[in-house]
């Protein structure tokens, strides 16, 4: 396929990661490969968004270029700041489209939490985002420029994330390939150059998805597993019909793991729910021979959804029991609640929108 000259066509430059462009170029300008190379190093490393500038590359390659991309825009809607310093940006896609990211500000680090679809098809049932259903499926674009928008915002607060995890909107394993290609900008040296350790997928358990992952893309994988029986599970997150917890498990288990690097168990406790004494005696059966580390997540509230959040002090209790039952475990004290900027609570809505010409309306 062709799209030289084509001036009504023009590709979002940030769908491609450095492999793809090179492809690109040299199937239609008989490009050579490096030429790839320093056109990431002008727009990521040095963010010269303008192809006539890149004095090294011809003068025909600029020209043809600057003819079949353009860029897609880099700016939020809307800005909010906890208490906490957490920040949320609303980022407008098209008529009627927006997505959040989340930047979670903690002690010692800085996480940046993108989403990966519009809405969201897993129907979990504590989940804010489930409400929406799912709008569509994330450009690779639209993955990378949320993470532009945070870092050009961050130079007004002095800091920076250290950390990417794809924990927003969305179930990023049904958008696997758009999100394998945007992991790989992030990772790629000549572009953001995120070391794979520091980036994070989490994903409700599309089985046969975690397999390809786990075989294509270099980062971390977390499974929001959050129940330890079928019965709950299925109550809970619909997905566990299709692969219930004994395929899941399998699969964490047969997953190539490299040994400094652990998969994430995500726990949300809804109290009464799935954290009885019963359910913290069977997970670390469940987890045995499996390399994990735990995150429980107490509920975060959401009004209408039915969920209650347990007390801090039980929350503690369950840690303490995980971690002498041998289980590396930490606990996700919710971030950003005041702004529904915390896990499970992203999702635009009428109320939440800027009205016309730019001034947030009143909830
Ligand atoms: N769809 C993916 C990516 C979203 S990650 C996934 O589910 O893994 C969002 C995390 O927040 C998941 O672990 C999810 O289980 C958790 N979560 C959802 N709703 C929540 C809520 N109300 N309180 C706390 N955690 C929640």
């Amino acid at each position: 396929m062709s799209y030289i000259g084509s001036q009504f066509q023009k590709l979002d430059f940030f769908n491609l990661s450095r492999q793809s462009l090179a492809v690109f170029i040299a199937e239609n300008y008989d490009a050579p490969r490096y030429a790839a190379d320093n056109i990431f190093k002008w727009i990521y490393r040095k963010g010269i968004y303008d192809f006539s500038l890149m004095t090294d590359l011809s003068q025909t390659l600029r020209e043809k270029i600057s003819e079949s991309f353009y860029f897609g825009q880099r700016e939020y809607l809307k800005r909010e700041i906890s208490a906490d310093g957490t920040r949320k940006y609303l980022i407008k896609l098209g008529e009627e489209e927006y997505v959040e990211a989340v930047m979670i500000k903690q002690p010692a680090r800085m996480t940046l939490c993108v989403s990966s679809q519009i809405g969201c098809g897993m129907g979990c049932s504590f989940c804010r985002t489930a409400t929406m259903g799912l709008k569509r499926n994330l450009t690779t674009s639209e993955i990378i420029r949320q993470v532009l928008v945070v870092i050009d915002d961050a130079k007004h607060f002095n800091d920076m994330f250290t950390n990417i995890v794809f924990m927003g909107m969305g179930e990023p394993l049904h958008n696997l390939r758009n999100v394998a290609e945007a992991v790989a900008i992030l990772t790629d040296n000549f572009a953001f150059s995120i070391a794979p350790r520091k980036i994070t997928v989490s994903t409700v358990g599309l089985v046969p998805a975690i397999k390809k992952f786990g075989e294509t893309v270099n980062a971390n994988i977390a499974i929001s597993l959050n129940a330890t029986t079928d019965e709950i599970r299925s109550k809970i997150m619909p997905v566990n019909k299709s692969f219930p917890l004994e395929k899941l498990l399998h699969t964490l288990r047969e997953f190539p793991v490299n040994k400094r690097r652990k998969i994430t168990i995500e726990y949300v406790m809804l109290s009464g729910v799935n954290d009885t004494e019963d359910d913290l005696k069977r997970l670390p059966k469940l987890l045995h021979g499996i390399q994990v580390k735990v995150n429980l997540i107490p509920y975060n509230d959401n009004a209408d959804l039915g969920f209650a959040t347990p007390e801090r002090e039980y929350v503690h209790y369950w840690r303490e029991v995980l971690v002498n039952a041998g289980l590396d475990v930490t606990i996700r004290w919710s971030k950003g609640r005041d702004i529904s900027a915390a896990c499970g609570q992203l999702a635009y809505n009428r109320l939440n929108m800027p009205v016309k010409g730019g001034m947030p309306a009143e909830a």
